[in-house]
């Protein structure tokens, strides 16, 4: 088995423990701007292992996959192959075939509902939550549009949890084709019963996506355990590169898609009379795929492999934990999610401010060299659910610490101060 340039890259088997010690392995951290980074749900930053990998391919083993005879081609496929196997293995899917590279969540999205317009017929359903994010929501409303479906979102409560008495009242009542949820609120950090919501959409017949997005980094996952039929999650929200991300999908729902995009390497043949399409998953790759970031997915997986998946998950909640902690204390604060009532969130804490706007707020956090999302979170109606136009955003990832949010509580007072 291939792996990349082992002369060069440092593949790293020491273990690893999420805080303020792994920023030694980022060199945004210790070459870049560092500071306190507080927008890991948009996008992480990448471990030295990614960054020389990307690096590694495209100096040493960069040639197109699946069409050369020549050595190079031979091993840069390899490599891509073997990506795609690390991928399966991480999220416990049952063979790399279950692994389709889309461009991030979004296309892989967006690749399950044009593939599986025909299943459709005018009238279905398809059931939704007010926690998705906006690429959870919009390609489903594409398609009903294009197939006269409807789309039917499931409430939440004013705490920001999924409803679930509603969840299974429209799941009995309106027998929805198709169930999509998130596993993790970007928004929020609402961590949702996903084993539930899959256990009782497959118990009432409807197909179903998980939006993984967040949750397979900051949770983890194993789509088998879990039963979903289709699984998402995008590269640069799990330390590797922009422009690739996952669509895992059960064999048997695969084969039941049409193609997404036609072109190059989708194809068992083609003839001026028509074409016939490859095995899955390349019938969903049409065209040159981002192999070199890929590659580097695999190693981001196995970057993320060096942590137990049980310290992650408690270093983010105590993250959240404590950042709730230290904000209530504060005047003018209000704290939005389930966490604030001691339920499920992680990874994430928004707030708003009485009388300073979000995005004011996140200008003045950067004075004090805080790098903080303010917004809709391209979750507007989850925020309308909850009556505020806007959040301040903190999210965390393996390298966040504390002090990240003194610096945000500094920033909390001074903006007060200015507004009021
Ligand atoms: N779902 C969730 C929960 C997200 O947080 C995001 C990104 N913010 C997406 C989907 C879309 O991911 P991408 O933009 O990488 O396709």
């Amino acid at each position: 088995m291939l792996s990349v340039a082992k002369e060069t890259v440092e593949t790293g088997s020491e273990v690893l423990h999420p805080g303020a010690g792994v920023r030694r392995l980022f060199p945004f951290f210790t070459e870049g701007p560092g500071g306190c980074y507080l927008d890991s749900a948009a996008t992480t930053q990448k471990p030295a292992l990614v960054l020389d990998t990307l690096r590694d391919v495209l100096v040493n083993h960069n040639a197109n996959v699946h069409r050369g005879a020549y050595r190079l081609s031979a091993v840069a496929t390899e490599l891509y192959d073997e990506a795609r196997r690390k991928i399966a293995r991480y999220l416990g899917a049952p063979s790399e075939r279950c692994v389709i590279f889309t461009r991030g969540a979004t296309e892989a999205i967006n690749l399950v509902a044009y593939g599986s317009e025909l299943l459709f017929q005018s009238g279905d359903v398809i059931l939704v939550t007010l926690l998705e994010h906006h690429s959870n929501i919009v390609p489903w409303q594409m398609l009903a549009k294009r197939r006269g479906l409807k789309v039917v979102f499931a409430d939440i409560t004013p705490d920001g949890e999924l409803d679930m008495s509603d969840f299974k009242a429209k799941l009995s009542s309106m027998k929805p084709k198709m169930v999509a949820c998130t596993q993790l609120a970007n928004s929020l950090g609402t961590i949702t019963p996903i084993e539930e919501v899959v256990r009782l959409a497959k118990g009432a017949g409807a197909m179903t996506l998980v939006d993984g997005a967040q949750g397979v980094t900051h949770l983890g996952v194993n789509v088998e355990e879990l039963g979903c039929d289709f699984y998402v999650c995008s590269g640069h929200k799990m330390y590797g590169p922009t422009g690739i991300g996952v669509l895992y999908g059960r064999p048997e729902c695969l084969e039941l898609l049409q193609p997404f995009q036609g072109g190059g390497d989708m194809i068992s043949y083609v003839s001026v009379e028509g074409s016939g399409w490859a095995d899955v998953p390349q019938r969903f790759e049409a065209g040159t795929p981002a192999f070199p970031e890929a590659i580097a997915l695999g190693a981001a997986v196995d970057f993320l492999s060096q942590f137990s998946r049980a310290e992650i998950n408690s270093h983010e909640i105590e993250l959240v934990r404590s950042a709730i902690d230290l904000l209530k204390g504060e005047q003018g604060v209000t704290l939005h999610g389930p966490g604030v009532r001691g339920g499920a969130q992680t990874s994430v804490c928004s707030f708003t401010l009485d009388c300073v706007h979000p995005h004011d707020f996140a200008t003045i956090a950067d004075t004090h060299n805080v790098q903080i999302r303010a917004g809709t979170h391209c979750a507007m109606p989850t925020l309308r659910k909850l009556g505020v136009p806007a959040t301040v955003r903190m999210s965390f990832g393996v390298y966040s610490c504390e002090a990240d949010f003194q610096a945000v509580v500094s920033a909390v007072r001074e903006s007060r101060k200015m507004f009021s």
